[in-house]
């Protein structure tokens, strides 16, 4: 990548899915990104750690960073020979300031690039419903500022915008919607023009008003809307319920608590903001690990004493792999063992390293993988259990019940994350009820140790088996177990349970 250089990146509105592909590998490369408050945290995370952040966000109103100064920075890190990421929202020219910012690289003889982003001015419409063109109703569209300086008339030609019969976008228009609008009913247009605005479009928040020029404005306000929001006008906007198909998810605006550990939460992350829950990733749990592992040293050296080698986390494959790598070692020393996974997504993880699971459960627990094996496995066959300090007994009980000749080798820790912060105290008390997804006993141990002080009556737990279960129960957390021992069932659990709530809701009115 190139040094002594500055991109401007339009981030999009929000969503990480609506920035572009040129965009991502730029703040992937990124040594210094340079952005705004309306840059969502979806795409802030994308940010390498190493790089230099700085937060150049104006509040609206107040201006912590000056825009000379704002120009100043990016001069001064490219000279420094960055890579620097001018990140914007939406569209870096569309009332992003970003023609000003080039003014001072081009003086300074900078090279810079410009990565365009997917505007508000569309984006956030079409994730409500609103085609900001279609041939039935006009022939062009116009995005305008709304933003007023001080002490100053709006400077907008309603005149013209009215003739133009064309659709109508604001934006930075909250402040001035009385304005706006009286200003379009000044000059003429039919106070039946259905108009719309678009708070926090295309992120999980969104929400949505939809009027009349007439009654937008008092609608806006009983609904209190704040920036960052747009505004549309014209005979688009009737089409709005109909092809509303954002605000129509399984999931849309349900608040999501997930505390697996970061590395592995990004799946269900994902899977769940695809459904439009509004998730809070709260880690409560870490993945050490067993450094100099004396244990694991000496069974790896002797593997062909074991007939079986089970796994019962991605956690322990993972960890095998990379020490059998550390050691210059590969796939073909374990030529000769069965394998066996607790589950499908542990099966998945050994079939990254080219290894099919000889046995899987079909129930996807400790005791069910213990009695199974038990059947299949020879008398004979002796058995090397890869997996947590803190494993739980279950396993090995069955196997010395079975007289089973066995060796447990611990090659990671669970260690406790316990930030509990006001934020997510404020959370749970501010939303009764609200889900928190356990994806293994220790995640409950982490949570319950994180939080003290919080009444556990208030949130639903949602456990991925019956290990994860009994933990919930002894702290009294109420909570439905998935069907199966994988992300999906557990992801299904929650939309049946968000279902069945809908329904209610809708009874009681
Ligand atoms: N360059 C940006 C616009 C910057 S001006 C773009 O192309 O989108 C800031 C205004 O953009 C806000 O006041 C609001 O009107 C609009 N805006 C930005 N992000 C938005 C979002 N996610 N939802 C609704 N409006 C948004």
């Amino acid at each position: 990548m190139k040094k002594g250089f500055v991109v401007l990146v339009g981030a999009g509105p929000g969503d990480r899915g609506l920035l572009t592909l040129k965009g991502m590998e730029y703040i992937k490369n990124a040594e210094v990104v340079v952005y705004d408050r309306l840059v969502s945290d979806d795409i802030l995370e994308l940010i390498p750690d190493n790089a230099k952040k700085i937060d150049v966000g104006k509040e609206s109103g107040r201006h912590p960073v000056p825009q000379e100064e704002i120009n100043r920075i990016l001069v001064d890190e490219a000279l420094a020979g960055k890579l620097v990421i001018r990140l914007k929202g939406g569209d870096p020219f569309v009332f992003g300031r970003g023609g000003e910012e080039l003014e001072l690289l081009e003086l300074n003889g900078i090279p810079f690039e410009v990565v365009p982003g997917i505007t508000s001015a569309i984006s956030a419409p079409a994730f409500a419903g609103i085609p900001i063109t279609h041939r039935d109703y006009c022939s062009s569209f116009h995005v305008i500022t709304g933003h007023q300086k001080k002490g100053e008339e709006l400077s907008v030609n309603f005149k013209a915008l009215v003739q133009s019969g064309g659709t109508l976008v604001f934006l930075m228009g909250i402040s001035s919607l009385r304005q706006i609008l009286d200003g379009l009913l000044a000059e003429g247009m039919d106070k039946h023009m259905p108009a719309a605005i678009i708070e926090n479009g295309t992120r999980a928040g969104q929400r949505k008003i939809l009027g009349t020029i007439e009654n937008l404005y008092e609608k806006a306000v009983e609904k209190s809307v704040k920036s960052p929001a747009v505004i549309v006008v014209g005979k688009v906007c009737g089409l709005s319920d109909r092809f509303d198909w954002f605000s129509k998810r399984e999931l849309m605006g349900v608040k999501i608590i997930v505390t697996r550990p970061k590395d592995s939460a990004g799946t269900l992350t994902a899977k769940l903001k695809e459904l439009g829950a509004d998730v809070i990733e709260y880690p409560c749990i870490e993945i050490k690990e067993i450094e100099n592992n004396s244990r694991l040293e000496r069974v790896v050296s002797n593997i062909k004493e074991y007939s079986w080698i089970v796994f019962t986390s991605k956690n322990g494959v993972n960890i095998l792999f990379e020490y059998l790598k550390r050691q210059n070692k590969d796939i073909r020393i374990l030529a000769g063992q069965k394998f066996a996974a607790i589950g499908s997504q542990t099966a998945e993880t050994l079939a990254g390293y080219g290894i099919i699971a000889d046995y899987i459960p079909e129930i996807f627990d400790g005791k069910h993988l213990a009695e199974g094996l038990c059947k299949i496995a020879g008398a004979d066959e002796k058995i090397l259990l890869l997996r947590a300090l803190k494993g739980s007994a279950e396993i090995t009980a069955v196997l010395k019940e079975n007289e089973r000749a066995f060796e447990d080798v611990p090659v990671y820790d669970t260690l406790y994350v316990n930030k509990g912060s006001r934020d997510i105290e404020a959370l749970i008390n501010g939303n009764p009820g609200i889900y928190v997804t356990f994806t293994s006993a220790s995640t409950v141990e982490g949570f319950v140790g994180s939080i003290q002080g919080i009444d556990l009556g208030k949130i639903t737990g949602i456990c991925i088996g019956s290990q994860t279960s009994k933990a919930a129960e002894k702290y009294g957390i109420k909570h439905y177990i998935s069907d199966e021992a994988t992300i999906d069932s557990m992801i299904s659990k929650i939309t049946e349970v968000q279902y069945e709530r809908n329904t209610a809701t809708k009874t009681e009115k």
